[in-house]
């Protein structure tokens, strides 16, 4: 069959395709209220972020994930495999901490927080800075290949590459102390896994911030797609006020809206042109909205000029909007028996965990019966048993242990009864336990071990064991 048959004509007018192809977008820069607020959390995460891991705390990094010693150190609380429940219960505290939000304020967390709204906006701030607002963008990326669009987009690409590398060697740096791999990175002698993560973070940032952007929210993140399920009539979300605002449609400043049949909204496009997803908030509420809230910002501002009131699109509830309810009517429908139940079990476990961690033992003990050596009669007819104490001093001080054993009449430990432990570390430590045989009958009998800090005596741990006569 030629290029030119019949068949592969009637084909090629048959098909189409069953995707949307994508279309760029470029956001207008936008000031404003909410702007300002972004900016501050764009601030506030990431001073956080790559600052926390440079944090010193008691001559060690202050916030460490240490996966070669199996430990985790937050502040003043060391966390051990044995306390992965404590993390567990934190990330249900979290997760439910954002269900609950956005059940009262719609897409808080997306608008304000996430790593990919965070780093979206300071990727695009670079790229403004070197290439200019939407309509210069735009020119720009419909312009042939010269010097000075070649170099401009060797700056942006550049200063994203570095601020991607960044931010990977800074996540890595909370799972081994960066001062290490900043010594590292001198030599680039980074460890294999060191290596693969810095590369996947990077290159993950660099990606998703400065290519995919609004398609992570939209096709990637399961978050946008259930959230829906958490939102009822009285959920805060960013609303256009069609009843103000329609029928839209340019109009002289001076002129009269009303004589002319027109409302608020003077069809300015600029909603749309600052959207980072490229929607129309017009449209209604849609998924892809990640509540940014920059078309109020920018609508405000044409409010301002036309010398209308500012809100046409607005912070407000479905219930709102319909029945005319002003702040005050809102507030006090946050209060509703849905949100009072979801605050009242995240308040009980947030208490409980709290509680939990204030009342962490510092010092742990595992006695473990030692089955290679089985019961046995040693000099003087004694009779001995053997375990294997596994003391862990979960404290941030040096701490020295005082072990003794009771259960048996003339039950004695064999070996050095005082242990040293320096911070945050374990010991395993073999004890020979030795009782008379006339003390107890054949069989399993309760013994107790004692572990005692000599400087506090109040921490203790009193642990059982099963010593076996033969
Ligand atoms: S920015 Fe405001 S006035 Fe302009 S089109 Fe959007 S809703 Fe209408
Ligand atoms: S519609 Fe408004 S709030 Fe939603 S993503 Fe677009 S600019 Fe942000």
């Amino acid at each position: 069959m030629t290029a030119n048959s019949p068949d592969t004509a009637a084909e090629a007018t048959a098909s189409s395709s069953l995707y949307e192809v994508h279309k760029k977008i470029y956001p207008k820069a936008v000031t404003g209220l909410f702007a300002t607020w972004r900016w501050v959390l764009v601030w506030f995460t990431q001073a956080l972020y790559y600052g926390l891991c440079w944090l010193p705390w008691n001559g060690r990094q202050a916030v460490l994930f240490d996966l070669v010693e199996r430990k985790f150190y937050l502040f003043g609380l060391v966390f051990w495999p044995q306390d992965v429940f404590y993390l567990a219960v934190l990330l249900i505290i979290s997760a439910y901490a954002l269900f609950l939000f956005t059940a009262v304020a719609g897409r808080l967390w997306c608008g304000y927080a996430c790593p990919q709204t965070v780093y979206t906006e300071i990727f695009l701030w670079i790229e403004q800075k070197i290439e200019g607002d939407r309509n210069a963008r735009m020119k720009l990326d419909a312009a042939p290949m010269n010097g000075a669009k070649l170099a401009k987009r060797a700056l942006k690409y550049g200063l994203w590459g570095l601020l991607s590398i960044w931010t990977g060697f800074t996540l890595v740096g909370y799972f081994t102390p960066i001062k290490t791999l900043a010594q590292e990175a001198v030599s680039l002698s980074f460890g294999p896994w060191e290596w693969v993560w810095i590369v996947l973070y990077s290159g993950f940032t660099y990606g998703f911030a400065g290519h995919l952007r609004e398609q992570v929210c939209k096709y990637m993140c399961p978050y946008a797609r259930f959230q829906g399920v958490m939102f009822d009539p009285d959920t805060l979300v960013i609303t256009y006020d069609e009843e103000r605002g329609e029928p839209r449609g340019t109009r002289k400043k001076s002129a009269d809206h009303k004589a002319e049949g027109l409302g608020h909204c003077v069809d300015c496009g600029l909603c749309v042109a600052v959207c980072p997803t490229g929607i129309d908030i017009r449209k209604g509420l849609q998924y892809e909205c990640i509540g940014c809230a920059a078309c109020i910002d920018v609508c405000d501002q044409v409010m301002d000029k036309m010398a209308y009131p500012k809100g046409l699109i607005r912070y407000s509830t479905e219930n709102a909007l319909a029945k005319h309810w002003g702040a005050k009517d809102i507030v006090s429908h946050v209060a509703r028996p849905r949100i009072l139940l979801y605050s009242a079990i995240l308040v009980a476990i947030t208490v409980a965990w709290i509680w939990g961690l204030a009342t962490k033992p510092s010092l742990r003990v595992d006695v473990i019966r030692d089955r290679m050596t089985l019961a046995r009669e040693v000099e003087d007819g004694l009779i001995e048993n053997v375990f294997r104490l596994q003391v862990m001093n979960v404290s941030e001080t040096r701490q020295r242990y005082a072990v003794s054993v009771t259960g048996l009449e003339r039950i004695a430990l064999m070996g050095e009864p005082i242990i040293e432990l320096a911070s945050a570390s374990n010991k395993n430590i073999t004890f020979q336990v030795r009782v008379p045989p006339e003390s107890a009958g054949k069989g399993s009998h309760t013994i107790y071990f004692d572990v005692k800090s000599l400087a506090d005596e109040k921490v203790a741990v009193h642990e059982k064991a099963i010593f076996l006569m033969p």
